[in-house]
């Protein structure tokens, strides 16, 4: 038979048994955007069969731009469906789990002790603490990468051999103050770039390449072909990989705000929705519609997009507490 990984297997970072060893393991990516989603099927292609997907949002027309793995068909259905059919079609037996649901602390505990790595997809700081502490609470390597307008960053973070990302960022930013792609921008190439940096590495990992560097945080400018390496140490005093005080898995928020101007409500509890009947109920107040197994509702001049879960992303508002309200008032107390 054909042996498609063939060109791959003669390389010596690679080899025969590498290939095998990269068909057993399993990944998390953490947001099913466009790093995510380029992380996934740069991963898929080089024989990393088992995947699981986590996101929380729908596919919008200007995600396109910047996503390979969606089509105009997929706009406003969710990320993580969306981005797991279409990784099964380019490779029918890889085992994909699926998860429409917000990163918190509950499903980071739950997922990150059966994977063997988990990768960043995702477009806020936030849920990047909650994942460093799990991989740091169950020992799992992660890789941390971000984007921004032309340019982006990303570091392997191993634990116990090298520093996490609290080392790097000690204190999580006030909210408001890092610009977000809805404000800064974001070129179409930059994620598709760093996705294959952060897929590459993560072969590194699961392979236990000599050639990896824990720590070593890789900062590249696309547009202007600048780069620069900066090898992070390990913060003495760190509190999540040296006093191993997992706060950010304690403490959770019920309202996030997303990139650009949404934002995210869980609900007080683990719930299911009925959805179609809370779109009659909303129907004499607004438009309500669901699609998909999502339920979109346009009320008050703005956008709710309302999960089964319970979760309700609100567009065009930048303030929580009248999110919050909202979302008491109209989807559920
Ligand atoms: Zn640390």
């Amino acid at each position: 038979m054909l042996d498609p990984y063939i060109r791959q297997k003669i390389l010596p970072e690679i080899g025969e048994e590498g290939q095998k060893t990269l068909g057993e393991k399993k990944v998390l990516i953490a947001g099913c955007g466009a790093l995510g989603t380029n992380t996934a099927e740069a991963l898929l292609r080089a024989g990393v069969k088992r995947l699981v997907l986590v996101d929380r949002d729908v596919v919008e027309i200007h995600n396109l731009h910047r996503v390979s793995l969606f089509l105009p068909a997929d706009v406003g259905r969710p990320k993580a469906l969306a981005a797991k059919e279409r990784l099964q079609e380019i490779n029918p037996d890889a085992e994909i789990d699926c998860y429409i649901a917000h990163l918190d602390p509950e499903l980071a505990e739950e997922l990150v002790p059966k994977v063997d790595l988990v990768a960043d997809g995702l477009d806020n700081l936030e849920t990047r603490y909650v994942l460093n502490d799990a991989c740091v609470k169950y020992g799992k390597p992660w890789i941390y990468t971000a984007v921004l307008a032309t340019y982006g960053l990303t570091m392997p973070i191993v634990p116990e051999k090298g520093p996490c990302l609290r080392c790097l960022f000690p204190h999580p930013p006030r909210p408001g103050t890092i610009p977000t792609c809805a404000e800064a921008g974001i070129l179409g190439t930059v994620p598709k770039v760093l996705a294959s940096l952060q897929a590459t590495t993560a072969m590194a990992i699961l392979l236990e390449s000599p050639d990896l560097k824990p720590g070593e945080l890789f900062y590249l400018d696309v547009w202007r072909r600048r780069s620069q390496i900066i090898q992070v140490q390990r913060a003495e005093d760190c509190p999540t990989c040296v006093r191993k005080d997992f706060q950010f898995l304690r403490e959770s928020s019920r309202t996030a705000t997303l990139c650009g101007d949404s934002i995210q409500i869980l609900p007080r509890e683990r719930t299911v929705l009925d959805l179609p009947s809370l779109a009659r109920r909303l129907a004499s107040l607004g438009r309500a519609e669901v699609k998909n197994g999502v339920l979109f509702v346009e009320l008050e001049g703005l956008s709710f997009i309302v999960f089964s879960d319970g979760r309700a992303i609100i567009k065009g508002l930048a303030d929580p507490n009248r999110a919050q309200a909202l979302y008491d008032q109209f989807i559920a107390r």
